[in-house]
């Protein structure tokens, strides 16, 4: 079916050529019909990516009158973001059309500009609930002669807890109107709104109800409560090309994993509402321009992110709504697109995965944690694979070759592609060297620490005599075994240290390293600033492990060094 045969107009098809609409979605050749057909109201369940925007947007752009000055037709959208893109997207449909004004409202901008705008009429308003109150209450928007108003993402409008403002905005159009409604879910919530304002509301459903994008998968990864920073590492690690959102519970848990991920050295950053406007818009900019892979966002403050090629979605945790997990998911997989929405779960959330397949009638598939080896084999084969497509820069190389010959005369093919692949991949290679297995079983026993167990009972532990050290920094500090594995690395260059016991605690940690290189491990952390804070590290008492005996508490009571004092007497194992 073309947009011809569902009745566009010829000046709005050159809009749409030019955005390289060829095409109508399915939402599309459901919709636009339907409302370039006549009144009445409508309810959508189409999820974001659909192609949505343009199933409203057109026939809103084709049913104006530019001929009158009033405003004709009234957008409701539940943030700054999308309001804006909206609005940015119906002016594109509406581009061939002379004299078209639509204009975007919406609170954090300067409302004088907007009433002046307004003032000059606009055809076409789309605003966010709060912000065309404001603008109502002072006289600047009239919406007494519109013919349609639709309400977009209206689970979420409410969901923000716009009710009253939709109430009150609804009170204020005519009777004689057509009202459509997009919703990816229907809660009671927005059944309450359809029946309250609506008139024997018809719906058009595009695909299942409440069923997640047609082209995402879902995976999910189950891991002790306390590996959780580590096994997001692992995963993004094993995805060189990953451009997706992080989404996190708070604000603060945004925050800082967004932190610690940018200290380990990956390229991403925080969204959420503790930002200023110019931030978040700052942010979102580099987002979309691709110079952040990863964006760490809260649910209400990715609500705005219009970026259609997204890999992944992950969710650190999972949502507590079943709306929050198909809004999040359906953030990948658009525009005719795949993508993968991975959840990171503990053991006892395994039926909260059940509840969410029974929902969106889809199976989630189990994933292992990926070991350091298989990351690193990735990561090798990634470079190999950049290498082989990238081009090579004569001018800056070519004058080196004659000596560069020379000094590498020696070495035959293999060895260089040895070596080559040791420089280039050293990082991962260090970091995940002693990785554990982070994988958990349901009923609650880590593989990892079984394997270990057995490894000792085996008497296949290194025969290594160790020393245990205190370190001032723990988990607060974003610490994770694998990164105080990767300082001694660092610190040790080629000497492979044998490296036993680590126990992370909140502010502090102790970990076991062959006595040998006691040196060498004390000078790798003395060296290091962590949160702008010099690390101090010293020989702790020693324990004895395999009786899993403490420290007896008298000893500890003597000690002066940060152990004692933190815990208050406390026994820190
Ligand atoms: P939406 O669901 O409105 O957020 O649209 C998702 C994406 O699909 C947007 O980037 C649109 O520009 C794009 N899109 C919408 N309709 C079409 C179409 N008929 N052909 C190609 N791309 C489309």
């Amino acid at each position: 079916m073309s947009f011809i045969e569902i009745g566009v107009d010829p000046e709005v098809l050159r809009g749409l050529n030019e955005l390289g609409f060829e095409t109508p979605t399915p939402v599309q050749e459901k919709v636009i019909p339907v409302l370039l057909g006549g009144n009445g109201d409508w309810i959508s369940l189409a999820q974001t990516g659909t192609g949505k925007t343009a199933a409203f947007g057109i026939p809103l752009v084709q049913k104006v009158d530019t001929g009158h000055k009033k405003t004709q037709a009234l957008v409701l959208c539940p943030t700054r973001e999308l309001c804006v893109q909206v609005a940015r997207d119906i002016q594109d449909f509406g581009k061939y059309i002379p004299n078209l004004k639509t204009l975007a409202v919406y609170g954090g901008a300067r409302i004088d500009t907007q009433i002046k705008a307004l003032r000059r009429g606009v055809h076409i308003i789309v605003a966010t609930p709060g912000r065309l109150q404001d603008l109502m209450n002072r006289g600047a928007a009239d919406i007494s002669a519109i013919s349609t108003v639709v309400l977009d993402e209206a689970d979420e409008m409410l969901n923000m807890g716009f009710q009253e403002e939709i109430s009150s905005i609804l009170a204020e159009t005519p009777v004689q109107k057509s009202t459509l409604l997009f919703s990816a879910t229907m809660s009671r919530e927005v059944k309450t709104i359809a029946n309250k304002y609506m008139n024997d509301p018809r719906e058009i459903v595009v695909g299942t109800r409440n069923s997640g994008a047609e082209n995402v998968q879902h995976h999910y990864y189950m891991v002790r409560a306390q590996d959780r920073f580590s096994a997001l590492k692992r995963i993004v690690d094993l995805l060189p090309e990953i451009y997706g959102i992080i989404f996190c519970r708070t604000r603060q848990e945004t925050q800082d994993v967004s932190d610690k991920l940018v200290q380990d050295g990956y390229q991403a950053d925080a969204l959420h509402g503790d930002l200023s406007q110019v931030q978040r818009d700052l942010v979102m900019g580099k987002f979309r321009r691709k110079n952040l892979q990863l964006l760490v966002a809260t649910d209400v403050a990715a609500r705005g992110v219009d970026v259609n090629d997204l890999t992944h979605v992950i969710n650190y945790n999972l949502p507590d709504d079943l709306a929050s997990y198909t809004h999040r998911s359906g953030r990948t997989g658009r525009a005719g697109k795949t993508g993968t929405s991975i959840s990171i779960i503990h053991q006892r959330e395994g039926w909260r995965v059940k509840t969410i397949e029974r929902n969106i009638k889809k199976s989630f598939k189990r994933c292992q944690v990926p070991s350091g080896r298989e990351i690193c084999d990735n990561q090798i084969m990634h470079r190999i694979d950049t290498m082989v497509g990238g081009n090579i820069d004569h001018d800056r190389i070519d004058h080196l070759l004659p000596a560069l010959r020379e000094k590498l005369a020696s070495f035959d093919r293999e060895e260089l592609i040895k070596r080559f692949i040791t420089l280039e991949s050293k990082r991962f290679i260090d970091y995940y060297r002693y990785a554990p297995d982070l994988n958990v079983d349901e009923k609650g026993i880590d593989r990892g620490q079984k394997k270990r167990r057995d490894a000792g009972r085996r008497g296949d532990r290194s025969r290594a005599k160790f020393t245990r050290f205190h370190v001032n920094v723990g988990k607060n500090d974003g610490m994770a075994p694998e990164r105080l594995i990767s300082i001694i690395n660092q610190g040790s260059r080629n000497d492979n240290i044998a490296i036993g016991k680590i126990q992370l605690m909140r502010n502090f940690c102790f970990i076991e390293a062959d006595s040998k290189f006691s040196d060498k491990v004390m000078s790798a952390f003395s060296r290091q600033k962590i949160n702008g804070r010099k690390v101090n590290i010293e020989i702790a008492e020693n324990r004895n492990e395999f009786s899993g005996k403490r420290v007896p508490r008298k000893s500890k009571a003597k000690r002066s060094n940060t152990y004692g004092r933190r815990n208050k007497g406390k026994q820190a194992n």
